[in-house]
């Protein structure tokens, strides 16, 4: 099935853009809903993550241990990717559990991943869409979204590659500042891939 990964960077509006998709009856894998879902579910990855960074990873009860993780993986990026070496490729197991469920009468799926570049993810989709938005704006929704300071926003974006590197990855672009109407664009990509995923 044809794939499109989505991404851009934090309160670009992707999540947004994907509502949008669904409404034209596409389906949407959110791959950092479901990186939270599996990683106190599978069971391969649960392992993993045990004996990278020790038992106390996990609760009694089966929770993660979220502050033991952080403190590990925080500013130590030699840890991070290990993190990631071992949550990335348990996400790409899901992904394509769940493609196979997926009706074939389907013209195409979205792959919505704030790091589809950073992960690699973006090479196993047919092409992709980098939703982007000015500095300010990406800030001011995430701090009301979130209910956090511009501190606190700009520490998670410095952690995601910036703007200008994903755009020379990307394929196709989504403006989604106060001036484009993102409906529009959407409708336009949605016939494009209509067209491209019947070859
Ligand atoms: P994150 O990476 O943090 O998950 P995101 O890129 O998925 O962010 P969204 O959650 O879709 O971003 O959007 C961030 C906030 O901005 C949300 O509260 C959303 O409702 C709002 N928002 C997004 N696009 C628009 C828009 N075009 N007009 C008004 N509000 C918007």
């Amino acid at each position: 099935m044809y794939k499109v990964g989505i991404t851009g960077g934090i309160g670009s509006g992707k999540t947004t853009v994907c509502k949008v998709f669904e409404v034209l009856g596409i389906p949407v894998f959110y791959a950092d809903t479901v990186a939270k879902e599996i990683i106190v579910e599978d069971a391969l990855l649960i392992e993993g993550i045990k004996s990278t960074f020790g038992k106390e990873s996990y609760f009694e009860d089966g929770k993660l241990n979220n502050k033991h993780i952080a403190a590990i993986v925080f500013n130590n990026e030699m840890e991070l990717a290990k993190l990631n070496a071992l949550v990335h490729p348990a996400v790409f197991r899901a992904f394509d559990h769940w493609e196979k469920q997926i009706d074939p009468a389907v013209p195409y799926t979205l792959k919505e991943a704030a790091l589809l570049f950073e992960s690699g993810s973006y090479k196993m989709c047919d092409t992709n869409i980098l939703v982007t938005a000015p500095l300010e704006v990406k800030l001011n929704r995430v701090m009301l979204r979130d209910n956090v300071s511009a501190e606190q926003v700009k520490a998670r974006m410095d952690k995601q590659f910036n703007d200008e590197k994903k755009k020379e990855m990307a394929n196709h672009f989504i403006i989604n500042d106060e001036e484009h109407g993102i409906i529009e664009q959407v409708l336009a990509l949605h016939k494009k891939f209509l067209e491209v995923s019947k070859r």
